[in-house]
């Protein structure tokens, strides 16, 4: 492959809600740009980019993979993600490292919950998007209605580039309103040849009044176009096509375009969108990471890190390496660390810095991905994304620097399991061979947890749903060959405080030289915000060790609840005084011990309660079977928040505590005979009434 300059690289994902076709309009990709000889389908399970066993086995996409390949001159890196929430980690970690998104949206369905998401997720890492409306071939399939949702569902400023066009009701292909041309698609090659022609009589009227709306809004973005405009004069497309790009990038507009991925229609607009406006790497904010004296000052005064301790790095590959690791994969015995290279180069066997873990490291290859294939490349620069061999220490989140100019990116936060299942063995021989698959598997995973119950000795796996818990242990049982038997999954729960009036508590803590007397304060806090731990103390008298001492005690004691094990959640723990009698060695265990004493008294006192996950829920089905569907979520003591019917189809949402929706995927689908579809998501810890 052909190394390109920065301006012709496009790091790009494509996202979306579960089944509007993400994999195949991703497979799609890589057979126009030639990178493959024939279109992978999910539905026959010979998809590249879905190529783990449960993946290809399910139709479903369960681990981002990442890919290159190249359209008129340009270097795309293409990540595709699951939609499933319950590896939306992937799509969060994909997202820190892209440069711009395809938000694939079904043209039948339009913005779905999953979209939305997303949606909020790109916005978070303001990165700017191109969306694709899919499955223009389905019948009821509405381009403009998906336009109307992305604008009043997500605000977004989509702008039609493009109409569909229909011959007979068969969608054919599309409007080019930029170039006022008509393109179809040739069925014999797969689409890949393109039949483009001038506007004809039927089209000519629609497309040039769509036309009129489009440079309308794009004259607020620029002066030229709106004298142009104004005066009726012609205007370039190359301007038209630079401000619509400027709009895109800053992500004022969001250009939509449309087709359909499995009948090969609309894909080659797609990847000229892509190469026209969407970022290449030297367009994006640069990149901002800590400094090295900022962090070692926070080591030894525990204060919290600003903007102001942070430093840009540019995009120059002459300067000192940054690169992200935002991802961890095995492929046989090798383990390959994603990166996404901000600055610098990096070659074969460099010696580089971990430098969010401090600790050198050497690479031994590095490696450009193809799903699970990659080939080898003796080095990588600014921009690209490619996987490197040979790394001990780090995992996902840690930025590697050259060895003599580090900076710390910003770690990548990781959400809570709420789903946990007990593992069996066959034979207690295969424990040693068990822990280290789930050691491998977490280091790929970090948001599936394993541990040993201390009271039962029971092995325990954690994660974010039963799919995501079920895809682990298949697994272990397939990849890693382990006999095994799983109970039943087990919710977890949190406990709060519900007192309304602050619960205060006292405690002196002795030992025979010394001692300390902590007064602590807990009150409830505010929804989501775990426990919050404060001060009032004068931080001058005490040492940092001292303090630091006090909080783990803090801690230590709301790491299990008053009624159960469940951890404490959503509390305030205010240090009110502390007293110590003598300063000696024994003074941070004395004052931990009162700390933690005095904070599960406050705790009790507190009147504290169970609380349980609650998710939303949205089940898409034909109307007919609204009535079943609603009286089933009802049973499950859930809180019906929204009802939609759309020729012939519903969508309920739901709010849903995650104990009722156990095992919801199969009966969702007997009650459904097979017709419903369903999302859910985290929301929050509520209360068990
Ligand atoms: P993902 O979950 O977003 O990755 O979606 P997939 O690519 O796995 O597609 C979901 C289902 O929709 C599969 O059965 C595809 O064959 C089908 N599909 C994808 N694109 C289209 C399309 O343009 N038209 C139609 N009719 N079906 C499609
Ligand atoms: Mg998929």
């Amino acid at each position: 492959m052909v190394e390109h300059a920065l301006q012709r690289i496009r790091n790009i994902g494509v996202m979306a809600h579960i089944d509007a076709g993400k994999t195949t309009v991703t497979e799609r990709i890589l057979y126009y740009t030639g990178k493959t000889s024939y279109p992978g389908e999910v539905e026959h399970g010979t998809t590249v980019m879905d190529w783990m066993p449960q993946e290809q086995a399910r139709g479903i996409t369960i681990t981002a993979a990442a890919t290159t390949c190249e359209w008129k001159q340009h270097q795309l890196n293409i990540i595709d993600t699951p939609g499933h929430v319950d590896f939306s980690v992937e799509v969060e970690r994909s997202l820190r490292v892209l440069d711009g998104v395809i938000s694939v949206i079904c043209a039948l369905k339009g913005v779905q919950s999953q979209t939305e998401t997303v949606w909020k997720q790109a916005d978070k890492y303001k990165i700017p998007r191109l969306v694709f409306v899919n499955k223009m071939d389905r019948t009821g399939a509405d381009f403009f209605r998906a336009i109307k949702q992305l604008n009043s569902k997500l605000s977004a400023h989509a702008i039609p580039i493009q109409f569909p066009i229909f011959l007979n009701g068969i969608f054919e292909g599309n409007i080019d309103l930029i170039h006022l041309l008509e393109i179809r698609y040739d069925r014999q090659t797969l689409g890949a040849k393109t039949k483009i022609s001038p506007l004809s009589e039927l089209y000519r009227e629609q497309a040039i009044n769509a036309r009129e709306e489009l440079i309308e809004i794009l004259a607020h973005f620029d002066s030229n176009i709106e004298e142009a405009f104004l005066e009726d004069r012609h205007i370039p497309t190359n301007l038209i096509k630079k401000v619509i790009r400027d709009a895109c990038c800053s992500g004022e507009l969001v250009p939509v375009i449309c087709g359909t991925a499995f009948n090969n229609k609309g894909i080659q607009s797609l990847l000229d969108a892509i190469v026209l406006y969407l970022p290449s790497p030297l367009e994006t904010e640069y990149i901002r990471g800590y400094r090295e004296e900022a962090i070692l000052d926070q080591k030894q005064t525990g204060r919290i890190l600003t903007e102001d301790d942070k430093e840009t790095r540019t995009p120059d590959s002459n300067g000192p390496l940054v690169a992200y690791a935002f991802k961890l994969m095995h492929i046989g015995n090798l383990e390959l660390v994603f990166l996404r290279i901000y600055a610098g180069k990096i070659s074969k066997n460099d010696h580089l810095l971990n430098a969010t873990k401090a600790i050198p490291e050497k690479l031994s290859a590095i490696t450009r991905l193809h799903a699970n294939h990659f080939d080898e490349i003796s080095s990588a620069g600014p921009g690209e994304i490619i996987a490197v061999i040979g790394l001990k220490y780090t995992t996902t989140g840690d930025t590697l620097t050259a060895l003599s100019s580090p900076i710390v990116l910003e770690q990548l936060a990781f959400p809570a399991p709420v789903i946990s299942q007990a593992i069996e063995l066959f034979s207690e021989k295969d424990t040693k061979h068990l822990e280290q698959a789930l050691m491998q598997i977490s280091k790929e995973d970090p948001t599936l947890q394993f541990n040993i119950d201390p009271h039962s000795g029971q092995k325990i796996i954690s994660g974010l749903g039963e799919l995501h818990l079920e895809i682990v242990v298949e697994r272990l049982l397939r990849e890693h060959k382990i006999n095994l038997l799983v109970g039943k999954p087990t919710v977890a729960l949190r406990e709060t405080v519900t007192s309304s009036e602050e619960a205060i508590s006292s405690y002196t803590h002795k030992n025979s030289k010394n001692s300390a007397k902590v007064r602590i304060r807990v009150q409830q806090g505010l929804i989501g915000t775990g426990v919050v731990i404060l001060s009032k103390l004068q931080t001058e008298a005490f040492s940092h060790e001292v303090l630091l001492a006090a909080e783990s005690g803090i801690r230590e004691a709301t790491e299990k609840g008053v009624l159960s094990v469940a951890p404490m959640h959503d509390i305030i723990v205010t240090f009110l005084e502390a007293t110590i009698v003598k300063n000696d060695d024994s003074t941070c265990a004395v004052i931990a011990n009162a700390a933690r004493q005095a904070t599960a008294i406050a705790l009790k006192k507190a009147n504290p309660k169970i609380m349980e996950p609650i998710f939303t829920v949205e089940v898409e089905v034909p109307e007919d079977y609204t009535g079943a569907i609603i009286g089933d979520l009802r049973r499950r003591r859930g809180n019906i928040t929204n009802f939609s019917a759309h020729i012939g189809s519903a969508v309920i949402t739901a709010l849903v505590p995650l104990t009722e929706l156990l095992g919801y995927a199969s009966s969702i689908r007997s009650m459904s005979r097979g017709h419903a579809t369903f999302s859910m998501e985290f929301v929050r810890f509520e209360l068990v009434l």
